[in-house]
């Protein structure tokens, strides 16, 4: 009896999806057993979590390093004003929000920037993998990682008026690596971006959820998957697809399987983190919040929650999270964020 009436209160939340053919009942009991990981979840991130909560697919682990700013709320649509005040992390506020418009989905926050030593434990278990993230150094990770494992990905990035797409399916389409070997120049974005329109963003985010959730499908919705980089531009109104629908000859991830990524080769230990920041990439300093306020008080203007842990010393802030991460405002040279850092945390 109780059966029926779960059931049927799935049936009417969802019945307008389950009317479209595409769907249907099976469909959508298919969505409710899919389990998709959004890897950053920023602008691109927020929109495509938010469709695909509202959706019902039924697990979501959203995965981002980063704290709610105000500078966000423009085009970040999961945040409000008071997540920026508090200087929440990105993934609490996204479940947050999420479970206060569909609470009968599953939403894994994780407060982790992904890197080759956990990407295998962030995405474990996932069925697909959506790109929120705005830098090519970890979607060449994810890239590698799902062709490593056969998961399809779906890349998804917007900046300024324009967005552009590609689904991954290992072993049948071309990878990120096939069409862009290396970093393409000009795309690189980092965690402040220089500049984006928030139609962009939705626009991109309902193609990639789309495709998602026909891969979640399964069966016959595989067919209708595109199997192009598709972009277009909401300012000029230009449209672009380029053919991905084979692997490329020589392909040094999908063709050679050489997962340089993966093995995290070369990868720094601090980096440039927008126009005025670094981050000090540190993980295994587990930090106690309280203590350090206390350490900081005499120093500075010094605040924390129990996610994060902010310290004002002109013309310097540091942003201080519980694995000892880093993320320091005021300068871009990383001698600098390092000795602030030793002086502040530890060395
Ligand atoms: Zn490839």
């Amino acid at each position: 009896m109780r059966q029926g009436v779960e059931k049927d209160k799935f049936e009417e939340r969802y019945s307008r999806q389950i009317l479209f053919r595409g769907i249907g009942a099976e469909g959508q009991r298919r969505l409710a057993a899919g389990r998709v990981a959004i890897v950053g979840c920023g602008a691109t991130g927020s929109a495509v979590a938010s469709l695909l909560a509202r959706a019902g697919v039924g697990t979501l682990r959203i995965i981002d390093r980063d704290y709610v700013e105000a500078s966000n709320l423009q085009r970040q649509s999961l945040f409000e004003e008071k997540d920026a005040a508090e200087s929440l992390p990105k993934a609490i506020a996204a479940a947050r929000k999420i479970s206060a418009f569909n609470a009968e989905i599953v939403v894994e926050a994780r407060v982790e920037d992904v890197v080759p030593r956990n990407i295998e434990a962030l995405l474990e278990g996932i069925d697909v993998i959506l790109d929120g993230t705005d830098n090519f150094e970890t979607r060449y990770l994810v890239n590698d990682y799902a062709l490593k494992v056969s998961r399809p990905w779906i890349y998804a990035a917007a900046v300024g008026s324009y967005g552009v797409t590609l689904n991954v399916v290992p072993g049948k389409t071309a990878c990120l690596a096939c069409i862009f070997p290396d970093s393409p120049r000009g795309m690189v974005e980092t965690c402040e971006t220089s500049g984006i329109l928030n139609t962009a963003v939705n626009l991109i985010a309902s193609v990639a959820a789309t495709e998602a959730m026909k891969l979640l499908l399964g069966g016959a919705a595989l067919g209708k998957l595109r199997e192009t980089l598709w972009s277009f531009d909401v300012w000029a109104n230009k449209h672009v697809e380029i053919a991905a629908g084979k692997p490329r000859v020589g392909c040094r991830a999908c063709g050679e399987r050489d997962f340089v990524h993966l093995t995290g080769e070369g990868r720094p230990h601090i980096t440039m983190c927008g126009r005025n920041s670094v981050q000090i990439h540190e993980r295994a300093r587990p930090i106690d919040f309280a203590e350090m306020q206390r350490r900081l008080e005499t120093l500075g203007v010094v605040r924390h929650n129990e996610f994060v842990l902010k310290f004002w010393h002109e013309p310097y802030e540091m942003t201080l999270f519980p694995d000892g991460r880093a993320i320091i405002k005021g300068t871009t040279d990383a001698g600098v964020a390092r000795s602030l850092y030793a002086r502040y945390v530890g060395s």
